[in-house]
């Protein structure tokens, strides 16, 4: 048998650390048996997925020194390795498995099963599909097809019992089908969900390890349920430790950054970063920090993984890529870095045009583009404290900022400035005063050129990291405060659209 393992990314955000971390394993996995792995891009939720996200995850994973010997970008002999090339077929699969007796129509309308959970929750129960579909004659359900009524797919659950999953580091894990829903497998635009297309593509795509976060456990029992149906052998299942926040929670956006090219951004070096995720609950035979990926793979043995959370601490990152720069770049090595990093032509090129109508001498150039280039900036509450909005409020500002920035999909300078331009309409304050404590948190200070232009340098990820950064500086959000600032915000937006 070829070990064959794959990661399976959703293309609707900023490339994760997580999403990184998982392929490293799986990689390391895949190369120690002499067999091969996969890189499928999930992408059938069609309104969430975007090619941006897609070309970022794939750039990402790449410039962090990942290869996958199959994929959208390189291609295989089980492609399409894109979901969203490969509809024709679920459709197919989940009709067969109704053929079977193992799935059935489903004809409950939203409301219909939204007032199915409230009557559940009133008697005090846990919600959950009650199975009403499975109640039609099959009569009566072809001629609702018939009619070409909106329906869905679904599977079925045993209604007593346990499913024992074999987790090749967790031992069996147990848990009651009474608490797995009879799930979805077909949606009512006939699109399939994770679950149909997940396990259909791993038995079509020849996959012998399915190796991914822990937070998939819950899907097990339906996967395997699923393998059974078909017919299929089911893969071995290993389910890795969640990142985790240095406060234990799992990691966030919000308390640490996510994104991969956040620390592309950071300047932190894409060996450092690999050698980092390799220490997320693995260790090397010796203990030892630092290695390279070669040096990993040398070592690998996943069950060396130790299943408390890792936790994915921005310091200690570090503090080892302090140790990368340190001992293994030559100066003349370091230089190329930096001109790769920041200091390029083209990088000049863009920054120039707003430096330059403010320069009187060459000199004037770093301190006036100096926040261009660095990380974090040592922002402290005195810095908002000149301008004209009082502090709770220039929170407020770059936390509803923030939010629309967040949900901005293409990052050029008028959209950034519409997005601004419209909150200040809705919060009704002077644009002028909302971009105060924006120019702060972004350049440190008001007097720099527009933080539109410096929005656009920076890159999404290092802007959103300072305007979280700052928000910290002014206090923080508390959980409390959050709620009440996202019913605020949400306010804005409904007023907006009436
Ligand atoms: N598409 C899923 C994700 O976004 C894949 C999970 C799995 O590995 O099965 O992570």
């Amino acid at each position: 048998m070829t070990v064959r393992t794959r990661i399976a990314p959703s293309p609707t955000g900023d490339p994760h650390v997580g999403t990184a971390y998982i392929a490293l394993f799986n990689q390391c996995f895949a190369r120690q048996h002499g067999g091969q792995f996969v890189l499928r891009i999930e992408d059938t939720d069609q309104t969430r997925s975007t090619a941006e996200s897609e070309q970022a995850i794939l750039d990402s994973l790449r410039w962090l020194g990942l290869e996958w010997d199959e994929g959208p970008d390189v291609g295989g002999d089980y492609g399409p390795y894109r979901q969203s090339e490969r509809m024709s077929s679920y459709r197919q699969y989940a009709e067969e498995l109704v053929e079977k007796g193992h799935a059935f129509y489903c004809f409950a309308s939203a409301e219909e099963l939204d007032e199915m959970r409230r009557e559940q929750q009133a008697r005090g129960e846990t919600p959950k599909y009650d199975g009403r579909g499975l109640a039609l004659s099959q009569d009566e359900v072809q001629a609702r097809l018939a009619a070409g009524e909106p329906h869905v797919i679904r599977m079925k659950i045993p209604e007593s019992g346990s499913c024992r999953i074999p987790d090749m580091l967790r031992g069996d894990i147990e848990i009651e089908w009474s608490q797995v829903d009879m799930q979805v497998l077909l949606k009512a635009d006939g699109m399939p969900t994770y679950h149909l297309a997940n396990v259909v593509d791993d038995h079509l795509m020849a996959i012998t390890h399915v190796i991914r976060g822990e937070e998939w456990i819950n899907s097990a029992p339906k996967h395997l349920k699923l393998y059974e149906y078909f017919g299929w052998e089911a893969p071995t299942l290993c389910h890795l430790p969640l990142l985790r926040n240095p406060d234990k929670s799992k990691l966030s956006k919000r308390k640490n950054p996510t994104s991969i090219l956040y620390y592309q951004r950071m300047g932190y070096l894409p060996e450092a970063v690999l050698n980092y995720l390799g220490r997320m609950g693995w260790s090397m035979p010796d203990e030892r920090e630092k290695f390279s990926l070669a040096e990993m793979l040398a070592h690998f043995d996943i069950n060396r993984v130790s299943l408390g959370g890792p936790i994915f601490d921005v310091e200690k990152l570090s503090w080892l890529n302090g140790l990368w720069i340190r001992e293994n770049l030559s100066t003349e090595q370091l230089a190329n870095r930096l001109q790769d990093w920041a200091l390029n032509r083209d990088n000049l090129m863009k920054v120039l045009p707003h430096a330059q109508p403010r320069m009187e001498t060459l000199s004037d150039f770093a301190p006036l583009t100096s926040f261009l280039a660095s990380g974090m900036l040592p922002v402290t509450e005195t810095d908002f404290s000149s301008n004209k909005l009082d502090l709770d409020d220039q929170k407020r500002v770059l936390q509803f900022a923030l939010w629309r920035l967040e949900a901005l999909r293409t990052w050029e300078r008028d959209a950034i400035f519409e997005e601004l331009k419209t909150l200040s309409g809705q919060m009704a304050i002077k644009l002028k005063e909302l971009l105060a404590p924006l120019f702060v948190a972004i350049a440190g200070t008001t007097a720099s050129f527009s933080v539109m232009d410096s929005m656009t340098l920076l890159g999404p990820d290092m802007s959103r990291a300072r305007l979280r950064h700052a928000i910290n500086a002014l206090g923080g959000v508390g959980k409390k405060q959050q709620k009440k600032l996202e019913k605020a915000y949400e306010q804005l937006a409904e007023e907006r659209s009436e």
